[in-house]
């Protein structure tokens, strides 16, 4: 029996490849390819939780498709939980990761309160409605950048309980205690409870 499809919002094979095996026996995931979707999705909410559900609302109103789209934000508690909704454009439109970083270990230069969370939203749309869930990761900021695994911040963010940096870590070390990770989970359960 053929399983139902279930559209993740984004053109990342490795994150679709991730979900896909976690929900293999029940669901089929593809990313927007998949559906033809070639078009910048808005993401213009005010609010992490907005963007994910902004996302995949289009999707299924655009597309007809049972979809779930994820949003990050990287709240600093020196800077009033900036950047926030706009970590990826944090230093620019370019989205350039080492900009941004350098631009928040500046933000925080001299500062002694370093503390920080990524905090990912995911929404999972269907026709009878939308449902969120959230990964949450307590953490601090470095005073400089090491490590050269993973993405984004990830040389620059030490989750709470340990010394080294997210760069630092392998994919499943990270993978196990990460904000995306612990909300991939939670709509991975909720799936799974569906049926
Ligand atoms: P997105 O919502 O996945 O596009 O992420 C928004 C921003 O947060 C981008 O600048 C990402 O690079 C950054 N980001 C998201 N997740 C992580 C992470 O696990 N480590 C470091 N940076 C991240």
């Amino acid at each position: 029996m053929s399983k139902p499809q279930l559209v993740f919002a984004t053109r990342n094979p490795g994150k679709v490849r991730e979900i896909a095996q976690m929900l293999s026996d029940h669901y089929d995931i593809v990313g927007l390819d998949a559906i033809g979707c070639t078009e910048d999705i808005p993401e213009t909410a005010p609010t992490i939780p907005g963007n994910a559900i902004q996302k995949a609302e289009y999707v299924l109103e655009h597309y007809g498709a049972h979809c779930f789209a994820d949003d990050t934000g990287l709240e600093v508690t020196a800077l009033d939980g900036a950047p926030g909704v706009h970590t990826a454009r944090y230093a620019g439109n370019a989205k350039n990761a080492d900009a941004n970083m350098a631009k928040l270990l500046d933000a925080l230069d001299r500062e002694a309160n370093r503390t920080a969370r990524f905090r990912t939203v995911i929404a999972l749309t269907t026709p009878e409605g939308t449902q969120t869930f959230e990964g949450v990761c307590e953490g601090h900021i470095a005073v400089k950048r090491s490590g050269a695994e993973g993405f984004g911040y990830d040389p620059v963010f030490v989750p709470e309980g340990g010394t080294v940096t997210f760069a630092e870590m392998d994919a499943a070390d990270k993978n196990a205690i990460s904000h995306r990770g612990r909300a991939v989970r939670a709509m991975v359960e909720e799936l799974k409870a569906r049926g």
